[in-house]
This record gives structure tokens, sequence and C-alpha cells, in this order.
């Protein structure tokens, strides 16, 4: 199976280039996972006249007559039209009709395979895919027709599923096909899955749709089977191994702020999670905690009883943030919070002085300092507490897993608790699948006082009006938020945009009536600062900024979101942005500003923002835009691209594999009985070796 492509008939040295330089086809092994995305049913012939418009699969078959070259120069197509026993159908091409034209054959039977769509009032199949119908094909036998995800330039140079279907044909007809079974039947046998061998067979060439379906579903077990082994062993050894810190009971600290300091009734949510903690952090297992909740749930509050918790058990706790400004927000909010309890809280960014910095280092190795908040310059190699119990990463899904697993080597002693916080609000599966080593905890409920952020949708025409709208906030004493988008290839850009909206803004605010504070990412920290201060005290009415608002940001009388060129934001910053507001009991506004004109996916991204406030249909909907590869950030987080799972629907798949791994590591933690070892093999050799290899 290792053996090359250039040895099958047909691959010479320039097709065995592109299928290379393409699909990354390389050796016979790679050939055959090359997976069809569909099928051409071809025992399934409809009559023209039972077609119906967007029906995405039609086959047809009948004489092709009238075959000729319409249309002036730049809409010039070629159309022919198709006859059978029921009816006529044109057929148009755009593209390549030159070529088209000469091999299409005046009378002839074809069989065309397409999508019907309605054009002028007339139905008709644009780009078909169509052959010369031989009688001889039907009795080959083969039903289902295998049609495989080819780029353009496999296309054009003739390279189509069927060339590939006979490469394919002939590396399963060939002595060396060979798919080594790798699962054991404890696994395979009560879950009914078919061997991998039959499955790669059926996927290509499936002799009925149930026989596809069966090799569809192995194969989507065995991508979510591996990792799933992966991350349940990580589990495993987690669980097993490492002897987490005993947080007996929360003590006077969390009681004190419980009865004393806090001003609201938390949600019966955060109440939940708060005890699923507890339980946690007084198992004798370290924790590894996924805290879900939508923007604005109140996790910084759940935060902070469990840092409590660490410090009445006489450690020390640490918050990490993406950003400085959010970093510094945390600081404060939590230092107000506490304010008259004996805990010393530090903040520690990059641009923390020199002087203050080895201050701060020093304090904390004699554990005088109880909280650390601070940016990824905790994780810094100097930085080394006395005895830190429990480390709180915000928004985790800006850190990368790496960053994650310094945080945890932070201390001599057992490793601390971890809990990372997320606003992605993903399903629950999802979830579990792509942080596989993390338990999770979700809020799934606001806070009761909140009002849904009414969100509309402004284009240019309307700015005078949509100004007119803030002007009248500002005078209820409400304050607004502009937010330009953030483009990383050209910073310049960026600030030309930012600096052009402000003089807009000021022309309608003019200054001293209107105090407007301006951020940025260019603006030195201590600046940032002052003008995040100077709004947060409302001293001044309007922010006017880029993203670095984005994350977490809290200034509950803020009610105005109002986002220019809304149409370049993807649907999670959207709604993060949007999370800015709506924070206090005042009726929230948030306004998207775009052009005119927009491109599908724009619209449907601003029509969803729209519709609902709801972070996991939010999320739904992103997912569907984009995929979750590119949602999750799961490329750098080392989710493996599926060929065929997919992690938004296959949930039943994913939960069987899932158990279908622990149940194995359960009974044969190290892959040590003689029925596991092909696993243990294959896993090696997929995996990291040092992941499988050094198990004690
Ligand atoms: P996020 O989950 O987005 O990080 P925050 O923790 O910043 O949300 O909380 C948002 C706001 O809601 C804060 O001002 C916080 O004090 C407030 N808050 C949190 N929990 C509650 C609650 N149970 N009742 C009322 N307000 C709450
Ligand atoms: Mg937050």
């Amino acid at each position: 199976m290792h053996t090359s492509i250039e040895y099958l008939k047909g691959v010479g040295p320039q097709k065995a280039e592109i299928l290379k330089s393409e699909l990354n086809i390389f050796i016979y092994k790679d050939l055959i996972q090359l997976y069809p995305f569909k099928y051409i049913d071809k025992s399934k012939i409809t009559g023209i006249r039972d077609i119906e418009v967007d029906s995405p699969n039609v086959q047809l078959r009948g004489r092709l007559t009238d075959i000729k070259a319409i249309g002036a120069k730049q809409a010039k197509r070629l159309s022919a039209i198709l006859i059978d026993e029921t009816g006529a159908l044109e057929l148009i091409w755009f593209k390549n009709y030159q070529y088209i034209f000469k091999s299409l054959k005046e009378g002839g039977i074809y069989t065309v395979y397409g999508k019907v769509t309605e054009f002028n009032g007339k139905l008709n199949i644009s780009h078909p895919e169509i052959k010369l119908y031989e009688p001889a094909d039907d009795s080959k036998g083969l039903v289902f027709e295998p049609v495989y995800p080819l780029t353009e330039k496999l296309k054009s140079r003739f390279m189509d599923s069927r060339y590939i279907l006979s490469l394919v044909n002939q590396v399963m007809k060939s002595p060396q096909f060979d798919v080594e079974e790798y699962i054991p039947e404890s696994v395979t046998k009560p879950l009914k899955l078919i061997n991998r061998k039959a499955a790669i067979y059926h996927i290509h060439l499936p002799s009925s749709e149930k026989a596809q379906q069966a090799a569809v579903r192995r194969i989507k077990f065995d991508e979510m089977f591996t990792l799933a082994m992966r991350s349940e062993k990580s589990r495993v050894v987690r669980l097993l191994e490492k002897k987490g810190i005993l947080m007996g009971q929360p003590g006077k600290l969390f009681n004190r702020f419980f009865h004393e300091h806090l001003k609201f009734e938390l949600t019966d949510a955060q109440k939940r999670v708060i005890r699923e903690i507890k339980e946690d952090v007084k198992s004798g297992k370290q924790m590894n905690r996924l805290l879900q909740g939508d923007v604005g749930s109140g996790k910084t509050i759940v935060a902070l009883f469990c840092m409590l918790m660490s410090i009445d058990n006489g450690y020390q706790a640490c918050m990490m943030a993406p950003t400085e400004i959010l970093a510094t927000q945390h600081y404060l909010t939590l230092k107000d919070l506490m304010e008259g309890l004996p805990v010393n809280l530090e903040l520690l960014t990059g641009s923390t002085s020199k002087k203050k910095r080895v201050e701060i280092l020093e304090a904390l190795k004699e554990g005088t300092i109880h909280i650390l908040i601070g940016t990824h310059a905790l994780i810094e190699g100097d930085v080394e507490f006395r005895s830190l119990g429990l480390s709180v990463i915000d928004e985790q899904h800006r850190f990368g897993v790496a960053q994650r697993a310094k945080l945890w080597n932070k201390t001599e002693h057992k490793k601390p608790h971890v809990l990372v916080m997320t606003a992605t609000p993903i399903p629950r599966t999802l979830a579990m699948t792509i942080h596989g080593e993390l338990d999770v905890s979700v809020i799934d409920e606001l806070p009761k006082d909140r009002k849904p952020v009414k969100t509309v949708h402004r284009v240019e025409r309307l700015r005078a009006e949509v100004m007119e709208f803030l002007r009248q906030q500002v005078t209820l004493g409400r304050q607004v938020y502009i937010v330009y988008p953030l483009i990383e290839e050209s910073k310049k850009l960026e600030l030309n945009d930012l600096m052009n909206g402000y003089d807009t803004v000021t022309d309608f605010f003019p200054v001293p009536k209107y105090q407007i504070s301006l951020l940025h990412g260019r603006l030195k920290p201590d600046i940032k600062d002052f003008e995040m201060k100077r709004f947060k005290n409302g001293i001044t009415n309007i922010m006017i900024s880029t993203t670095v608002i984005e994350v977490g940001v809290n200034v509950p009388n803020a009610s105005v979101m109002l986002i220019e060129n809304a149409n370049r934001f993807g649907l999670s910053q959207l709604h993060q942005l949007r999370g800015r507001v709506g924070r206090g009991a005042e009726q929230s506004y948030c306004i998207l500003m775009t052009r005119d004109e927009m491109n599908f996916a724009s619209k449907k991204r601003i029509r969803t923002m729209c519709k609902t406030n709801n972070g996991f249909e939010i999320s739904q909907a992103d997912l569907e835009l984009r995929g979750p590869g590119d949602v999750l950030g799961t490329r750098q987080s080392g989710l493996p691209d599926f060929k065929l799972l997919d992690l938004v629907t296959d949930d039943e798949i994913i939960d069987l594999a899932k158990r279908a791994a622990a149940f194995i590591l359960k009974n044969d933690p190290n892959l040590a009985l003689p029925e596991n070892q092909a696993l243990l093999n294959y896993l090696k050799q997929h995996q990291e070796d040092h992941f499988w290899g050094n198990v004690s």
C-alpha cells in the first residue's frame, strides 16, 4: 500500500505530479483514502416531465439534438436539447464550450446528470455531467457511481471521477490491497461496525445504499475513535496519576464574600457550576475544566468564587486574560468587588514596570500575593508561585494548548487546578470533542435583569439618522461604542479608517460639548488605560475603537454599540462586540452599519445577528457558514481535518467513539492485552510516539 501511484496504469509522470500537488496523493494508501462525497444512482433515471426546479441530483437519459452555439460575444454559450419519451429540456454550457461542442454527438443517446434550475420561466441544466450511453455499462453492475472531490486543475486535464475510480479499482484489485484492522472485536462487534477493508471497498464501490452507509459509518467512527483514544488516554493518565491539590471545603473568604459582598443573586446556572467545581477540587484529582457561557453570563464571578476557595485552602490563584485591557479590567473589577477582604491582588502585564515586576515576583514566591491577574506575561519562565492552587484562563480560544500547559508547570508541587473560560458557545458534544481532555461546565442562563439587545441593520444612506439616535442616547446619559474593523494585514488602512471615523464622529459630536475616547492597538499601554478608564468612569460619552475592546470589556452604562463596516466582521466577533452592551438595566442597542451591497455570506451574518441574541444559535450559523475548523480555531488546537466526520451533525457517532475509547482504556489503560496490540501499534504510528510509547 506504500507503492507509488506512478505504478498504476494511466498515471504518467505528469498526472502523478498533479495528483500529488493537488490532492496530496502519493501512494496507493493515499488514493483509497480519497473518499467520494456523493454517488450517482445509475439505476434511477428520471423522466423529463417529472423533474422539478432545484432538484440537485437528477439523472436523465435521452437523445441530444440541436447542439449549437448561441448568444453574442460576451454571452456566448453552448445549448443543446435533450429529448426523452416524456419531454424536452435545454442543457447549457458557458465555459469551455468549444471543447464540449466538439465532443458532443448530434443525435446520440446520452445520460445526463445535474442540477435543474429555472431561467426565464424555463427549466434547464447548466454544465451537466454528460456521457454517451452504452447499454453495455448497465451489465457492469455499478449502480452507485462515486463522485470524488476534484480540483479545477484535475478537471481541466480530464482527470475526472471516472479516472480516479479506474485508479482506485486497480489498487483494490491488486494483490497489495490490504487494509489493516486495528479496532478490537470487543468494540466492532457490539457496535456492528463492518471491518475496515470492507468499508474502504464499499465507500468506493457500494453495492447498495445500505452498504455505502455502513462504510461511511465505519470510516467516520475511525476518524473520531483515534482522536478519542488520545484524549481519553490523557484523561486517564491525569485521573490515575496526577494527584490534585485537595481543597477540602470553601472557607471563610468564600462565605464572607457570598454573604457580605455579593450585590446580586447568583443565577441557578452559576450556582450549579460553582458546585461542580467544588466537587472537583475536593476529589483529590486535578481539575481540568472548561467553563462555557455566553457573553454576559457572568463567568468572572464564578472564577472569583473558585479563587477564593483556593485561598481559603492555603493556595494562591491566578487568572490569565488574552489582552492587557481585559487583564486590567479584571484586576480593577475584582479589586473593587473584594474591597475590605484580606486578599492581596496584583496585576502583571507586559507593561508592568521593571521595579514593580521584581516586587511582584518576590511577593509571589513568598506567598504574600494571593491572586495574580495578568496577560501571557504570567507564563514567562521567571514567574514562580509559592503554592499555586488554581489557574483561571479567560476567553480561552485566544490561547493555544501549549500556552495552557505552561501554566500548569508554574509550581513545584502538585499541578494546580485549571479552569478555562470561553464565550464560544458550541454544542456540548462538540466541546468535548475538541477539548477532549477537559470536563465541561455550562452557564446556560443570563442574569434575570437582562433585556435583550435590540439589533438593527442600517446602510450608509441613513448615517444622519443613526447619529441622531446616538445623540438622543448620549443626552439620556448613556454611553456609546463605535467600532471599526481591524484588518491584520494592513494596520495602516485600519488606522486611516479609524481616524476618518473620528473626524466624522466629531462633526456630529463637537468637542468639548461631547467627550470622546479613542482606542486602538498602536497606542501605548498607559494611554490605553487612561482612555479606558475615562470611558469606564463615564467621563467620555463615546468610545471610538478598533476591536481591541472586543473581548470581555464591561461598562454597564454603555448601551449602544455601533459597528462600522459590519460586513467585514465574523459572526462570533459581532456577537462578542454586541456583548459589550446590554450589561446594565437600560435597553441597549446594536447598530450594524454597512454599504448597500453585500455578498451572500455577509448578508447571512447580518441577518443572523438581527434575528437572534442567542450565542448558541449564532455559533450554529457560524459553523454552517465557515465550518468547524475555522470557527473553533481547531487547526491550531491540533484537531485533525476530518475527511468524513461532521463535527456538527455526527454527534451520535462522536458519542459512540468516545465511549468505545473510554471502555477500552478502562479495561486496559496501557493497552497491554493481546487483543489491543494492533490498536496500540496503529496509534503509535499515527500519533506522537511518546504519547503511546512511554506509559508506565
Ligand atoms: P462574561 O461571562 O461575559 O465574562 P461577566 O462576568 O463580565 O460576563 O459578567 C457580566 C456582568 O454581569 C458583570 O457586570 C457582572 O457583575 C454581572 N453579573 C454576573 N452575574 C450576575 C448575576 N447573577 N446577576 C446580575 N448580574 C450579574
Ligand atoms: Mg468575561
